[in-house]
């Protein structure tokens, strides 16, 4: 299905996006405003609203998903775990933060202060 959402038009590079990270089913690229001294989004490929559409058939790439999540931080910038590593964010829905309506990952490190932006203080 073919959708007309800007980070549907990312992963078809229809917009340019400083991308780190492609394979058959996601795209990682850094966030045009970053929160953090690393920021990153990781997105699946194919339009899914948010974490409030997972359904059971959509748990092997969900996991695939947050398995690369790791190795994205280490390679891009994030410092060693366990003093260094990364936060990561899933913003769901308007109220959640959610302004883009295509799942997505923040992936957020570096040395801090970081700006609560992207995932604010409880
Ligand atoms: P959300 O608020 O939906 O969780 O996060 C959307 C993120 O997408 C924001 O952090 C915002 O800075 C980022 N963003 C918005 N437009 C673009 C764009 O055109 N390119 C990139 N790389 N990031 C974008
Ligand atoms: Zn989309």
């Amino acid at each position: 299905m073919s959708h007309d959402c800007l980070f549907c038009k990312i992963a078809r590079h229809e917009i340019p996006a400083e991308i780190v990270h492609e394979d058959d089913e996601f795209l990682a690229f850094h966030d045009i405003n970053p929160a953090a001294p690393v920021h990153l989004l990781l997105i699946p490929k194919h339009h899914i609203a948010s974490l409030a559409d997972i359904a059971p058939a959509d748990h092997g790439w969900l996991g695939r998903m947050l398995q690369l999540v790791p190795g994205l931080a280490a390679d891009n910038g994030c410092h060693p775990m366990p003093e260094g590593g990364f936060r990561l964010v899933a913003n769901s829905g308007t109220e959640g933060g959610q302004e883009i309506h295509h799942l997505h990952f923040h992936i957020l490190g570096g040395s801090r202060p970081w700006s609560n932006r992207a995932a604010p203080a409880a």
